[in-house]
């Protein structure tokens, strides 16, 4: 789906047209901005007073910092509640988890998943009780019904098969059962000694061909090498007509790319490029292309983007660190809680499809949200170091990269900064490459590099150290 072919007529149509979606006649998502806010701020209260009731961490929360819980009405209040940082649930994930007490009928303790653990270590457990399950299950549908998924669809799951129970597994079983399509789970990953469980990628391929797969769902990487790996061993991936490559920035560059390798109905597939973490239970998913990130379940789930340095709230549309609460859980619930990613989101009807709920818009380059820690400044715009990675992957002939910032003039605070991307290039004509390298780095960062030409050992000397420095800050 390109922008221009979304409109809200045509998503509503859709939506109607199936009777599985059809029968959720109170999906936030098609009400109206009020109806939503009065439904959102119901489920905050109750939220908020099981927090204060069956929360370890938030009753000590609520009392040490003297938070009247009776007086955050709406979201518009939600300010008078500290933030929760990462660390703090990382640290005691346990005090997170409600008590509720009587449990009810579906109270009980249904599943847990684990989030990735990637800048702090470990993972941490995060806790649905059966009544969080049936309304992630709903939220799922609501994926589906943004990324025009229908019953009729066959959905091959790449993601690994790991470990600990995780998201982009788990979640992906949900978005296909909970409308009734075919799902055929790769089980892709590494097996554990003793258990020969796991699928190479070319018998996953193998599944994609022999089922005639028409949803590929996967990390934006994994997806990637599946398609290319595909067109290599000459698999018929042809009825592929949606890919839901998630967990990294997609570039329009890498859409058309995984296209281009694909034939049939595929090379005019709808790649959408989703943004999902544990403590959301699912991904933000487009209606089209870079047309925005939808949340599925703004009944579930309400956004911030917050001003790094005073941690207030931010207008729509500006880039700040995004805050996650919670509005309707029994397991886990957190409030005003720091992902620790950097994002900017838009609230009102999408622009596209007409949905309410918060969209996520893209403000750096390519990318919906990235790593806090992971993201560099440079004259005042913000870089994603793995956009500029997930871009020079797909470039032939580039051996090593490395990016580097600097001021113009060295000692000059006053200066403006400059980003040089220092290439070693193997097997390709250098300025066959440097035009395709600018216009990719562009396009991933928005600005436009100058480039170095270097030989590896300068970037990567394995003698020397074990990892290539990616990023190197002059400043
Ligand atoms: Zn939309």
């Amino acid at each position: 789906m390109k922008a221009g072919e979304v409109t809200p007529e045509r998503a509503r149509e859709f939506a109607r047209s199936w009777s599985v979606y059809r029968r959720e006649t109170r999906n936030p998502l098609w009400m109206s901005p009020e109806e939503l806010a009065g439904l959102q701020e119901r489920n905050l209260r109750r939220q908020l007073e099981l927090a204060a009731r069956f929360s370890p961490y938030y009753r000590e929360l609520f009392r040490r910092e003297r938070v009247e819980v009776d007086k955050v009405q709406s979201l518009g209040d939600l300010e008078r509640i500290p933030v929760t940082p990462l660390e703090a649930y990382l640290r005691n994930p346990l005090a997170f988890l409600l008590a509720v007490d009587p449990p009810g009928e579906l109270d009980a303790t249904y599943e847990i998943t684990y989030t990735s653990g990637t800048s702090t270590g470990t993972p941490a457990p995060f806790f649905n009780t059966t009544y969080d399950m049936y309304n992630i299950t709903l939220a799922m549908r609501r994926t589906a019904e943004i990324c025009w998924m229908t019953p009729r669809d066959t959905l091959l799951n790449l993601f690994p098969y790991g470990n600990l129970p995780h998201i982009g597994f788990q979640r992906t079983v949900h978005l296909a059962s909970s409308v009734g399509m075919r799902l055929v789970n790769a089980l892709t990953g590494r097996d554990a000694p003793g258990f020969p469980l796991h699928r190479t990628l070319d018998e996953a391929l193998e599944l994609a061909a022999g089922h005639r797969a028409t949803v590929l769902a996967g990390m934006g990487r994994q997806v990637r090498r599946f398609i290319l790996r595909g067109e290599q061993a000459g698999a018929d991936l042809s009825s592929v007509r949606v890919i839901l490559s998630l967990g990294e920035t997609v570039t329009e560059g890498m859409r058309e790319e995984m296209r281009a390798h694909l034939t049939g109905e595929a090379a005019r597939a709808f790649v959408v490029n989703g943004y999902g973490f544990t403590e959301f239970q699912g991904s933000f998913v487009e209606c089209c292309e870079s047309g925005g990130d939808h949340n599925p379940a703004p009944d579930l789930y309400h956004l911030e983007v917050l001003d790094p340095r005073t941690l207030r709230p931010l207008p729509e549309g500006e880039l700040g660190l995004l805050a996650l609460t919670h509005l309707d859980r029994r397991g886990t619930v957190l409030l005003r809680y720091l992902v620790g990613d950097l994002a900017a989101l838009e609230r009102g009807a999408c622009p596209h499809c007409g949905r309410v709920g918060e969209r996520l818009v893209i403000r750096m380059g390519s990318t919906y949200a990235v790593r806090a820690d992971k993201v560099i400044r440079v004259d005042g715009r913000l870089v994603n170091p793995e956009a500029v990675r997930n871009q020079l992957a797909a470039v032939r002939g580039v051996v090593e990269y490395q990016l580097v910032v600097e001021k113009e003039r060295p000692g000059d605070p006053l200066s403006p900064d400059r980003l040089t991307l220092r290439l070693s290039v193997a097997g390709r004509l250098r300025q066959d490459l440097e035009k395709e390298v600018v216009a990719r780095v562009r396009e991933a960062v928005g600005i436009t590099p100058h480039i170095e030409y270097v030989q590896s050992p300068e970037i990567y000397d394995p003698s020397r150290i074990l990892k290539a420095t990616r990023i190197v800050d002059r400043r």
